[in-house]
């Protein structure tokens, strides 16, 4: 007796292998049928015997291939047709591009296992992939996945490759990108006018510059990287040099994990995030100290190689531990382009490892940690984007712009929020120039109209992504406080929309209801009834403004005016420069000075009270900084940072300060109680506004809880309390996980 059924499968189910893995179960079973993909994802039509069809669905379900995220299967009967074998259907151009494109894999074992067996058409060839791994969204021009519509159309495959490429049994059936050394792009090396064109002698070039110290541009996967060697201080510090990166900690790139755990100390969840197809860069706490790599913390960031060319790099003799930092001047976005890297890194890179595949797109390396309430990713970019973030049930498509530091854009397709990849700060013409292609490239390969479009942005009058936002011709605009967004960020991550929270964004700017500079804000309510604002840090003026964040001290002056019997902070032991009187004399006129409930500028404030007065040359960088110095002392004692059950009261928090450094207190210890006070100060008043709502969930969002010993104390002092708290997973929760927040919001209000 025949039976029939169709099944459709649905997620990251295109460019993953996943026909010819239906194709392989089918043909095991002795099933007939076919399978193609088509407008939502992949459809099967299968029959055969009855147990033999229950069998085949149960592996469909459970052995997918390593990259394919199944979000659904739906299985229904059909009437059997009489096939007789099984088989796969061309992808028809009709179909619509809604399948989700996956993110970039890391070169698979049976891969690298090839790349390095000698004899064969891809030893030691740098561009090997099959259709676990390699290249998806960096060489994608337009949908569907095909490879006239990739970066490799220009180069034919031959006999060797095309066999492969047509045979379902090889684990190479329809892998896009699949070429050899005969068929394929090249990788060459070039210096001054010196270029070596054969690959091994290129890669050695390389090499044996990287051990001399040199800096060696190299292309990757979704842009250039500087790599040198990590253990060469010269090395290291001509990179910071050249780059105009002064302090910023650089990522490294390890030859192996064996090599990675003589570096930072792995607990084993963070070894599986340093080991996910991902292969972000993982933040760990740093056993050895590399001079010059990441100052002032206690961190390191650290990934491993994912590309053919960078294990054959290591296995060519490259130094174990190798800087591998974004290629780019200061905050321009990275290098992508071979002859826009070469113009712009010539000042930089001694040599360059130049690859011929183009990439398509930019994205960046991603950046992760674990926290003690799990994983949490601070940029999201390779590897993630633009895999869909969460699913909003929106009935039309719509494009949230974000904010304008550390900007991601995100849109909503068919009720999957694509969050895309990490876009930079926009204040940069070249970073609001990639913003503005990243939005046509999304609405263009979703083939969205942008009649239908709701357009989400931020409330900020002055953000480029604001006025960007509103040029743009769409269905309609909603504006989106900032600090909800960061709120609703997490809330669209878990699909949680009715639920109601106390939500609490800790953040270093944002532009409020009233206008003025927000950032420590409590708020009651669900994304689907809306957040009301119940409480806030008491607010100080903030001379300057959102300019104010690079100046530590400037920042302290709206503060610490609000102290009573202040002692003279330009002598000693304070020694604050004059910009803090400047400051202190434009606070008190009001002249150019807005009132702010800023935790960021808070930290910034103590950390200058502990001596960071100079300039900070990054987004964060004081309060890092201060995390970092608290890290070296035992919680013992904590300063008051009452609530009032309107506003938590930062003055007798800093009045404690100023006195201890008075007295002569070690700094560690202070940084430590400060910190201690934050986070107490954050539970006083989420039990205090949560009982009387009845309440159970605390969500935590905004650029503060990047802070992983903020989080480690909130943690304790809510272990024994029945509240639960939830952070972000699968965006940051600094600025870039805004653009999700938006577009969640504005499902509410465009229906
Ligand atoms: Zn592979
Ligand atoms: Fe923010």
């Amino acid at each position: 007796m025949r039976s029939a059924c169709s099944i459709r499968v649905r997620g990251i189910v295109q460019g993953v292998g996943f026909r010819p893995f239906v194709f392989r179960l089918a043909r095991a079973r002795s099933l007939a049928g076919w399978v193609l993909n088509g407008p939502q994802g992949v459809e099967i039509h299968v029959e055969g015997g009855e147990a033999a069809l229950a069998e085949f669905i149960r592996e469909v379900e459970t052995q997918a291939p390593p990259a394919a995220r199944v979000a659904s299967i739906e299985v229904m009967r059909a009437e059997a047709q009489g096939l007789r074998e099984f088989t796969i259907h061309e992808s028809s151009q009709a179909a619509l591009p809604t399948v989700r494109i996956t993110p970039d894999l890391p070169v698979c074992e049976a891969c690298l296992e090839e790349l390095f067996s000698s004899g064969q058409p891809r030893s030691g060839y740098p561009y090997i992939n099959c259709t676990n791994c390699g290249p998806r969204y960096t060489v994608i021009q337009r949908l569907p996945y095909d490879r006239p519509n990739t970066s490799m159309s220009p180069w034919p495959m031959d006999a060797y490759c095309a066999a492969q490429y047509q045979d379902p049994s090889d684990r190479r059936f329809h892998a896009q990108p699949i070429a050899c050394h005969h068929c394929g792009p090249h990788y060459y090396f070039s210096r001054g006018s010196e270029v070596i064109k054969e690959e091994g002698a290129a890669i050695s070039a390389a090499v044996r510059l990287l051990g001399e110290g040199s800096i060696i541009a190299v292309k990757g996967i979704g842009g250039y990287h500087l790599a040198c060697d990590a253990g060469n201080m010269q090395a290291v510090g001509g990179l910071r040099k050249r780059k105009y990166r002064k302090e910023k900690p650089f990522a490294l790139m390890t030859r192996d994990l064996a090599a990675a755990k003589k570096l930072v100390r792995l607990a084993p969840e963070t070894e599986m995030l340093l080991e996910s197809a991902a292969r972000p860069i993982v933040l760990a706490p740093a056993s050895v100290e590399l001079e010059d790599v990441a100052p002032d913390s206690d961190e390191l960031g650290v990934m491993l190689p994912y590309t053919p060319l960078h294990h054959l790099l290591f296995a060519s003799g490259a130094p174990e531990v190798l800087v591998m930092t974004s290629a780019n001047r200061s905050s321009e976005p990275i290098a992508y382009r071979n002859e826009e890297a070469l113009e712009a890194l010539s000042g930089i890179a001694d040599g360059f490892l130049i690859g011929e595949r183009p990439i398509v797109r930019r994205v960046d390396d991603s950046v992760v940690r674990q926290s003690p309430f799990g994983p949490v990713i601070l940029r999201r970019s390779r590897g993630y984007a633009p895999a869909a973030a969460a699913s909003l049930p929106a009935q039309r498509p719509i494009l949230a712009a974000g904010a304008d530091l550390k900007n991601s854009v995100t849109l909503v397709v068919e009720g999957q929020a694509f969050v895309s990849q990490h876009i930079g700060d926009l204040d940069h013409y070249e970073c609001l120039r990639a913003f503005e292609e990243t939005i046509r490239d999304l609405v263009s390969m979703y083939q969205v109209d942008w009649k239908n479009l709701t357009i989400a942005h931020d409330l900020h009058p002055e953000y480029f992504s604001t006025t960007a936002a509103s040029r743009l011709k769409g269905w309609n605009t909603v504006g989106v406080q900032h600090h909800r967004a960061h709120i609703a960020s997490v809330l669209a991550e878990r699909g949680e929309l009715h639920k109601h929270v106390l939500g609490v964004a800790f953040d270093g700017t944002g532009y409020g209801d009233d206008g003025a500079i927000w950032g420590g804000e409590f708020f009651a309510g669900s994304v689907a009834s809306g957040l009301e604002r119940v409480a806030h840090l008491r607010p100080a003026m903030l001379p300057g403004g959102d300019a104010a964040a690079r100046f530590p001290v400037q920042a302290a002056a709206g503060f610490l005016t609000q102290i009573e019997h202040l002692p003279d902070l330009g002598a000693a032991p304070f020694h604050f420069p004059s910009r803090f009187a400047h400051s202190v004399a434009l606070a008190r006129k009001g002249f150019r000075a807005f009132p702010t409930t800023s935790m960021g500028r808070l930290f910034d404030t103590a950390a200058a009270m502990l001596g960071f007065t100079r300039e900070s040359t990054y987004e964060g960088q004081a309060a890092m900084w201060l995390e970092h110095l608290a890290r070296g002392a035992n919680a013992e004692g904590q300063y008051p940072f009452p609530f009032d059950g309107r506003q938590l009261d930062f003055r007798p928090l800093l009045g404690a300060i100023l006195q201890d450094r008075l007295s002569g207190r070690p700094l560690a210890p202070i940084a430590r109680a400060f910190q201690r006070a934050i986070a107490q100060g954050l539970c006083d008043a989420a039990l205090a506004l949560c009982a009387p709502r009845k309440l159970d969930t605390v969500v935590l969002s905004g650029g503060v809880f990047q802070n992983n010993l903020l989080l480690e104390d909130i943690r304790e002092i809510l272990s024994g309390e029945a509240l639960e708290v939830w952070i972000n997973h699968a965006v940051p929760p600094n600025d870039g996980g805004i653009s999700l927040g938006q577009a969640a919001l504005a499902t509410m209000v465009s229906g």
